[in-house]
């Protein structure tokens, strides 16, 4: 994961939601502080991080809960549709679309890489190559970079590794013109990546020659590439190669070696040139497209979450739900309704799994045999309750001494597995009565579970 010290801070952050009692003002407060902290951290403007904070803080007082979640889950939301909303400003299609949408008239897409000096330009060529052609664009990469001497040897090679062709000429020294010497060839490719050459900073010298090539090439995207590791500074240059190059969207590379990565991607999100990829690393797989959704999702730990989120309403709907609230009211939690939710619990997939989705329980760490004992029994379980009457399902409590043994012998189990269902119904009611009207929290959660680890209440269930 990219931006590793943002993202930690700010799912610590957000567990202190999960896990508190309720949402209050000063619950809200200490939020907003958290997660201003955490964005100064990564070098993030203060302005901007003033402006995102006050969002996040108006609607967390004003708004109202929508009805199907709890005021933990709308605050958790607020604090991510604000982060969607900051870095994804600006046009986020998927550039295979485009490119498709260009080639139905037998003409290539072309992306000129622009940018200062060491900035990655060649690399991410590379990468954008590899990336494309493993999607089925066929691609071609071109060096119009007559400044370095060594930068036709090092995009030829990375061309060769992943197995492009290449186009460069090492005599020429106007980069339009190399490019005008290739461009009948290059109209058979779906996409052509032109790198080019930088400068120390974005000087007349620069500008000129990029203008130039602009008027030749005539590119459908000038992607300014830009390190990570500048932060803030990144707005700059963003805005600078905006106004000045024509580019309508920044590739932030070096995100893995820099603690300053959310500084520099908030400054390029807000210069109208939005962001379209991240590189991760050196090597050419290390890039990713940047999606602001799955990207904050991802960031706040949230990816799991939706999962469960989406697993649960599966399972065990809203209907379900108050049918078994209405029921603890009136306070007859029957076996049926145990079994019924164990089955929903089950239908969520292995409960190590679903547990390890729940913020605050994943740190439960609760032994995998105690687990798999839990889902083995749902089975037998079935025996047991094939084997009792209506009477016997609705009011547990009545099931003593003879009747226990006659459901022994009816479902071939041994009354101790009786016993421990019962005992587990009891746990299971006491439980439910504490989660009742939704005030019982996480925490409580976390508390039972870790009590069940400990003192190994065996029977203990949902
Ligand atoms: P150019 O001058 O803009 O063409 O920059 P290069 O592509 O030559 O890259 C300059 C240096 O940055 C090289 O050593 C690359 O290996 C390195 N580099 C480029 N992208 C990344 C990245 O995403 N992560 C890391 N760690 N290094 C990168
Ligand atoms: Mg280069």
């Amino acid at each position: 994961m990219v931006l590793e010290g943002l993202s930690e801070s700010l799912k610590k952050t957000l567990s202190k939601i999960t896990g508190s009692l309720y949402v209050d003002e000063k619950l809200i407060n200490e939020l907003v502080k958290d997660i201003q902290r955490a964005l100064l951290q990564s070098d993030v403007n203060v302005q901007l991080v003033l402006e995102i904070t006050k969002n996040i803080k108006e609607r967390a007082l004003k708004e109202k809960t929508p009805k199907t979640i709890n005021k933990r889950e709308h605050l958790i939301n607020i604090v991510y549709e604000e982060l969607v909303n900051f870095l994804g400003k600006g046009d986020h299609k998927t550039l295979i679309d485009q490119i498709k949408t260009k080639n139905i008239n037998k003409q290539p897409y072309k992306i000129m890489l622009v940018g200062l000096f060491g900035s990655g330009k060649t690399t991410t060529t590379g990468k954008l190559a590899n990336y494309f052609k493993k999607r089925g664009i066929k691609t071609a990469v071109i060096t119009t970079d007559t400044w370095r001497p060594a930068a036709y040897d090092q995009l030829e090679q990375t061309a060769k590794k992943i197995n492009i062709d290449f186009y460069g000429n090492k005599e020429e020294k106007n980069p339009a013109k190399i490019y005008s010497q290739f461009e009948k060839q290059l109209q058979e490719y779906d996409l052509i990546l032109i790198d080019t050459a930088g400068r120390d900073a974005l000087n007349n010298e620069l500008v000129e020659e990029l203008q130039l090539l602009n008027k030749t090439v005539n590119p459908d995207e000038s992607f300014l590439v830009i390190s990570g590791d500048i932060g803030q500074t990144a707005q700059k240059q963003a805005t600078a190669f905006h106004d000045n190059a024509n580019v309508k969207g920044v590739i932030i590379t070096k995100l893995d070696g820099t603690s300053k990565g959310g500084g520099a991607l908030a400054a390029c999100s807000v210069t109208g040139a939005p962001v379209r990829f991240l590189g991760t690393g050196e090597k050419t797989d290390d890039l990713e497209e940047f999606k602001p959704e799955g990207f904050v999702g991802r960031l706040l730990g949230m990816g799991d979450l939706e999962a469960l989120l989406e697993k649960t309403k599966e399972a065990f709907t809203e209907e379900d739900a108050e049918e078994m609230q209405e029921k603890l009211m009136k306070g007859n939690f029957s076996l049926q309704d145990l079994y019924d939710q164990m089955k929903a619990m089950k239908k969520m997939g292995p409960l190590n799994k679903v547990l390890e989705m729940i913020p605050g329980l994943s740190q439960a760490n609760i032994p995998k045999d105690v687990l798999k004992q839990q889902e083995g029994k749902i089975d037998k379980w079935k025996f047991l309750m094939d084997s009792m009457t209506q009477k016997e399902k609705d009011d547990p409590e009545i099931i003593t001494g003879k009747r226990i043994e006659r459901i022994s012998k009816g479902s071939g189990q041994p009354s101790s597995e009786i016993r421990a269902l019962l005992k587990q119904y009891r746990q299971s009611k006491k439980m439910m009565k504490m989660m009742k009207g939704g005030s019982g929290s996480e925490k409580d959660m976390q508390k039972m579970m870790q009590k069940m680890q400990k003192g190994g209440m065996k029977g203990f269930k949902f």
